[in-house]
């Protein structure tokens, strides 16, 4: 897949260490981009990463914020606009997930995932909003979640968060699109990862034999979607949600 534009644009990815976040990015690379990340404190790991999207034929810029210290995030990203730098796209892909029945959860667990799933989404895009109108053509993609339109037994908080991103893609879509700023969300169903291998062999079992496909997604097949929707190659397409799972929701 070519998307020659994207050699001309960069693009932030949240969550980028491990797992579909890092695929995209070192996807990103591939197409020449210049790609932002942030990461949590493993200087170590920053520095991997940005060798290996190096390496891959991009540019790698690496800044250290959890996505739910406002204060971290938006002081990271001052100085990276001040330094004359623009940004086309923003991938909100930094997530967690706590699976457990609604009895044992805490309003805490609430507040975590809240705070990671939307908020940080909420927060880190409504500060870009005047740097990705400046761009011009600018595109956010969203991560939620199949379970976001469909519900999950043990994933009550987890699935209202994925849903909250449904509400605000749309929202965002609507208010920027005067501004030619385009915002989708992506709904991957079961893609192998950190994420999904927790997950007990039972349930993995179950969730297989449900997927019309017949396998878990791939990485590689979320970042396929993600670099699609960054590109000018999906020019007219926003507001949408698009499920991304071998089949599971039809
Ligand atoms: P993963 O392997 O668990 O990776 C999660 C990523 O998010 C890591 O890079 C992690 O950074 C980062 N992150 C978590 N909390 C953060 C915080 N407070 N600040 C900054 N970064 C933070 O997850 P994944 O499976 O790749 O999932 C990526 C996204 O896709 C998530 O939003 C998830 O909800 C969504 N999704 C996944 C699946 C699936 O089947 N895997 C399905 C539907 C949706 P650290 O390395 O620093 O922890």
């Amino acid at each position: 897949m070519i998307l020659p534009d994207l050699a001309t644009k960069t693009v932030l990815v949240t969550g980028a260490s491990r797992g579909i976040g890092r695929t995209i990015a070192l996807a990103l690379a591939a197409q020449k981009t210049h790609v932002v990340f942030n990461y949590r404190g493993d200087e170590a790991a920053a520095k991997e990463l940005a060798g290996a999207i190096e390496a891959a034929g991009g540019k790698a810029t690496a800044l250290k914020f959890d996505v739910t210290d406002h204060a971290a995030m938006t002081s990271a990203l001052d100085a990276f606009f001040a330094a004359g730098n623009t940004l086309h796209g923003l991938v909100n892909n930094a997530g967690k997930s706590k699976d457990q029945l609604m009895l044992r959860v805490k309003p805490e667990d609430i507040d975590d995932l809240l705070s990671v799933n939307l908020k940080a989404t909420m927060v880190l895009t409504n500060y870009l909003t005047k740097h990705l109108m400046k761009a011009g053509g600018a595109s956010v993609v969203n991560m939620s979640s199949i379970v976001g339109l469909m519900g999950n037994t043990a994933q009550t908080v987890y699935a209202a968060t994925k849903a909250g991103l449904v509400g605000y893609t749309k929202s965002v879509a609507k208010e920027l699109s005067s501004r030619q700023v385009r915002c989708n969300a992506v709904c991957p169903g079961f893609i192998a990862t950190d994420m999904t291998a927790a997950l007990p062999d039972k349930a993995k079992e179950e969730y297989q034999k449900n997927i019309p496909l017949g396998r878990f997604g791939e990485t590689q097949d979320v970042a396929n979607l993600v670099c699609f929707l960054l590109s000018n190659a999906s020019c007219y397409i926003t507001g949408e949600v698009i499920k991304i799972d071998g089949g599971l929701y039809i």
